[in-house]
């Protein structure tokens, strides 16, 4: 019998072999397991490939490291053969690995087929010597290589499955299984080798014609490592473009949240929007649909908050807007929405048990928005108005529903602030017709639809006319001749007051002109400024122009302003009146004793005129109050040498009690009312000749 022995530095390549081609076929089944469609099958021959070649090569190199007294030589077809086997056997473990599922018995299966491809790698590598006579295997050890082989190939592919997905430390526990799988497919081969006897007197018959030769052992070698690096670089290189793939998945997951919260939430307080409360209203609609049940709409506006924000800048109005924000948050359910719609406009959608439960809610609301609040070391006083819708009940969809509670909001609004209004049907056609007054309004001053009506002021003492108040009057197409008090408001909204203001004073003046042309030079004409007027930085201009325009001296013009309007902002307005005044206007301070002047004040401004509003004078003969108010302000009045008028003189009782009181003029029904410029004439002629004067409007 020839006595084999091993080069040991080639029997430890061989196990090194072994060990990394363990390694490169576990790290491609988890390439496999994550890849999609044409890359799995790209994965799975080249893996199987790779896989093939070590394996193939481990029994190669570990045929190289024995050697027997006589020379040898390996078959090429049959070598071939082998690598083709190790190869497909290869192949058919990657594929079974990358199932979704691995029951035992199909394990048991695949380990058998390996185990039997990998022993018949091995044997068909040890024919390929072709040795004559033939090699004489031990029964008992040539059965424990091929249990070896199926017992290994059943732990390495239970192994491989269990790593094929990313878990922590695979790379450490891919290594150990990696040795273990190694140690076993060295094993296999080196029992199989253990089993071959080869009898005394063999020769190998694979020396002629086959492969053979020094070096064989380095090129098997380099091959196979080169093989095996190319495929673990590649699937390294994958798993690192995968994770990073992954990682900007997350990143523009991430990045396309922030957008939704952006696109849906309002920026200065994080509350949802309008367009994420019209989808939330949306939801709620169909919930009650679904389950029935009811909810609230609130619509809620801050009273009082354009002055905090002009006073204190807008950082204090932001911060502010925050915290109102907040507090409002904080005494709601979380399926409750607040959102913010505007500038201090907020909605509320509250899900109710009841209908009547909205009223506990919106009393709350009110409450929290009235307690003062602290920013910025200042203690700032807000109320909020409240209007209140109801589904079902007060609309069909959040359209109609937030036009509604708009429209409620109004209603608490004009209702005295700082409370709630439940929606009424009302209120709704209120809020169309002021929409429609106000397009026509923008119509009537491209059209001059105004005209201006004249009252007559009389001297209290000698009852002698002394001029008129000119006043505001707006043709209507169709609703008719329309008062102040139903558009001055909305002009003053909306800016128009500006273009309409000039026309008046404009048109004042030239009637003035005209009275003064027909020998009434003494006369003055007197004409209503809105706040809005008298802080628009044109007026001075404009009244100058109205004067030069119509050749009127300036002494003949009364300009009324309000108290509230000329104590506003004291400073301004001192700076306008005075350039007024210089020019040498009249001013009068129009509706005295509604607001509050400070004496310091009043003193200072140079105003000619006090009118006392019409309050007083109206209940002067029943209540005691008044009747000294009247007298307090003749007094002071005549104190700062002002002129003191009385307007909305009705009874000839009125009359002589102003008089007694030391008014100097007066202006009421009782001497005349408003009325066009020719009937003012023909008044003042009938007057003149003993008979009443006549109505041209009744209000
Ligand atoms: P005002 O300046 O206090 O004008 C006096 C108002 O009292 C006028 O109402 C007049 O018709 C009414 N009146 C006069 N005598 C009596 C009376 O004896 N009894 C009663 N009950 N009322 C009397 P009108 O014309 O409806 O004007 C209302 C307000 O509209 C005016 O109040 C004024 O503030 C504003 N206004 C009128 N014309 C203009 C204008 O051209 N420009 C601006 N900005 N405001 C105007
Ligand atoms: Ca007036
Ligand atoms: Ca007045």
């Amino acid at each position: 019998m020839l006595i084999g022995s091993y080069s040991s530095s080639l029997v430890l390549i061989s196990l090194c072999v072994a060990i990394l081609a363990s390694y490169t076929a576990l790290d491609l089944t988890g390439r496999i397991a994550t890849a999609k469609g044409r890359a799995v099958f790209l994965w799975m021959s080249g893996g199987a490939l790779a896989m093939g070649v070590g394996i193939w090569s481990m029994h190669f190199i570990g045929m190289l490291a024995f050697s027997l007294p006589i020379n040898l030589g390996y078959d090429l077809t049959l070598t071939a053969l082998s690598l083709l086997i190790a190869v497909l056997s290869s192949g058919f473990a990657l594929w079974l690995i990358a199932q979704p599922t691995l029951p035992v018995l199909q394990l048991a299966f695949g380990a058998l087929i390996m185990g039997a491809g990998i022993s018949s790698m091995h044997y068909m590598g040890m024919a390929a010597l072709r040795m004559q006579p033939g090699i004489d295997y031990d029964p008992t050890l040539f059965g424990s290589s091929l249990a070896i082989a199926v017992g290994a190939s059943a732990a390495a592919l239970w192994i491989a499955f269990r790593l094929r997905q990313h878990t922590p430390y695979v790379r450490q526990i891919r290594g150990a299984a990696a040795v273990l799988m190694g140690i076993a497919i060295v094993g296999m081969h080196y029992t199989g080798m253990a089993a071959a006897n080869f009898p005394e007197g063999s020769f190998c018959g694979a020396l002629d014609g086959g492969l053979s030769g020094d070096g064989l052992d380095y090129v098997v070698l380099i091959t196979t490592l080169a093989v095996l690096s190319v495929a673990l670089l590649t699937s390294v290189l994958d798993a690192r473009l995968e994770a990073r793939t992954a990682e900007l998945a997350r990143s523009l997951t991430l990045a396309n949240q922030e957008l939704t919260q952006l696109a849906l939430h309002d920026t200065l307080t994080g509350l949802p929007n309008r367009t994420l409360l019209a989808d939330r209203i949306d939801q709620a609609i169909g919930k009650v649909a679904e389950q029935g049940g009811c909810f609230a709409l609130m619509f809620i506006d801050l009273d009082g908050f354009k002055p905090v924000n002009d006073a204190f800048g807008h950082h204090v109005g932001d911060q502010l807007l925050k915290a109102v924000a907040t507090r409002l948050r904080g005494h709601l359910h979380s399926q409750d929405t607040l959102a913010r719609i505007g500038g201090d406009e907020f909605v509320l959608l509250v899900e109710l048990q009841a209908l009547e439960d909205a009223m506990d809610v919106a009393v709350k609301q009110v409450n929290l928005v009235s307690r003062p609040f602290r920013i910025a070391e200042h203690d700032l006083q807000l109320t909020a108005s409240l209007g209140i819708v109801l589904y079902p009940g007060n609309g069909l969809d959040q359209l109609e529903l937030l036009r509604n509670a708009d429209a409620a909001m109004y209603h608490a609004k004009n209702g005295g602030k700082n409370g709630y209004s439940f929606f009424d049907v009302s209120m709704n056609s209120n809020a169309r017709q002021q929409l429609q007054l106000l397009q026509d309004l923008r119509t009537a001053v491209e059209e001059g639809q105004f005209c201006l009506h004249y009252q007559p002021k009389f001297d209290a003492a000698l009852r002698q006319p002394i001029g008129a108040e000119a006043l505001l009057r707006w043709e209507h197409p169709q609703h008719g001749l329309l008062l102040p008090d139903r558009f001055i408001s909305l002009a003053e909204k909306t800016g128009l007051i500006i273009p309409i203001g000039e026309w008046v004073l404009d048109e004042a003046c030239r009637q003035m002109r005209e009275w003064v042309e027909q020998g009434h030079g003494d006369w003055r004409i007197a004409v209503n400024l809105s706040a809005i007027q008298f802080c628009h930085a044109g007026l001075v201009d404009s009244v100058a122009r109205a004067l030069q325009s119509n050749r009127l001296p300036a002494n003949r013009l009364t300009l009324e302003i309000t108290e509230t309007t000329a104590m506003r902002d004291a400073d301004a307005s001192l700076t306008v009146l005075q350039k007024l005044s210089d020019m040498g206007v009249d001013i009068s301070i129009d509706d005295f004793g509604t607001g509050y002047s400070s004496l310091m004040y009043l003193k200072r401004l140079p105003a000619n005129e006090l009118k006392i509003d019409r309050g007083f004078v109206r209940d002067l003969e029943h209540d005691s109050d008044d009747a000294a108010i009247v007298s307090a302000i003749v007094a002071l009045g005549q104190a700062l040498g002002l002129r003191i008028v009385a307007e909305g003189v009705e009874t000839d009782r009125q009359q002589d009690f102003l008089t007694r009181l030391g008014c100097d003029s007066l202006q009421g029904y009782l001497m005349g009312r408003p009325v066009p410029a020719e009937q003012f004439m023909l008044d003042l002629q009938q007057a003149r000749g003993g008979a009443a004067p006549e109505e041209a409007i009744s209000s």
